[in-house]
């Protein structure tokens, strides 16, 4: 029987995590497959942890992992993609903002073997603070002028997919992580599926300007060979600049 992993990451979730649980292994009973539920504490400093200790003594197929501080969604993606022990592995938020019950689905796509992978997009940003979504439709504009990976508007970071191409995921070590760039750039074949978008089921979202700011400014480092251009550019501009007026003056 085949193995999915789910991978969970977890910052200050404990307002959510029961109706997540509840929800998961709902969509769980109707796939004809094990799971394993890996839930990332990603330094959360409210109950998430203990719920998640909960959860691991009644339920063996919940594992956690559990960071000594705040590292970021990224990371907590990467120590779940490297604890995981499927043959396909999901990447979810616990908000339910990426529903569950897609699941089935992109299960039965991949078993296809036509796909490596099935992703998911939103086709709207309806519902989403009109700044955020403002800034968020530059950063894909830039990063796809700038870049040759493409980084698809709107993507989701919920996916599934086959064992070899977590692998090949896992084995790009970057220390800075921008896993939509990562994903695409591994290659494999890929099937999307759009969703409208989907209100937090509770809690508040973790994001805030300065974190997606720099978080945009990782991803177009490293995809982009454009920002090192400009500096070499400006510099050799200047030092040229520079010799023409000594030059002039000192002559
Ligand atoms: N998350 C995390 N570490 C962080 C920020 C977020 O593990 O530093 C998790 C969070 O618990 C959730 C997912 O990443 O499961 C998406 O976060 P959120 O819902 O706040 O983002 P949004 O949906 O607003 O983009
Ligand atoms: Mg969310």
């Amino acid at each position: 029987m085949n193995k999915i992993s789910i991978i969970v990451p977890c910052y200050n979730e404990e307002e959510v995590l029961e109706v997540f649980y509840n929800k998961i292994t709902e969509v769980s009973s109707k796939i004809d497959a094990d799971f394993e539920y890996i839930f990332v504490d990603d330094g959360s400093k409210d109950k998430t942890l203990e719920i998640l200790k909960k959860y691991n003594k009644k339920d063996e197929r919940v594992r956690y992992l559990s960071f000594s501080r705040n590292f970021g969604k990224e990371s907590a993606m990467y120590a779940g993609l490297k604890e995981s022990t499927g043959d396909f592995v999901a990447i979810m938020d616990a908000d339910l903002q990426d529903p569950p019950d897609l699941l089935p689905e992109m299960y039965e796509t991949l078993l296809s073997k036509e796909y490596d992978c099935v992703a998911t997009k939103r086709k709207t940003r309806k519902g989403e603070p009109i700044i955020r979504s403002f800034f968020s439709k530059l950063f894909y504009k830039i990063i796809n002028k700038m870049t040759v990976t493409e980084i698809v508007d709107g993507a989701r970071d919920y996916r599934l997919m086959t064992r070899k191409m977590v692998n090949s995921i896992i084995e790009v070590s970057e220390y800075n992580r921008f896993s939509k760039g990562i994903f695409s750039w591994v290659g494999f074949k890929t099937k999307w599926l759009s969703y409208d978008n989907i209100e937090r089921a509770a809690g508040k979202t973790k994001w805030n300007f300065w974190k997606l700011f720099k978080y945009s400014v990782e991803g177009i480092t490293a995809f982009s060979t454009a920002p090192l251009l400009i500096s070499a550019f400006v510099r050799t501009t200047f030092l040229y600049s520079s010799i023409c007026i000594y030059t002039y003056y000192n002559w």
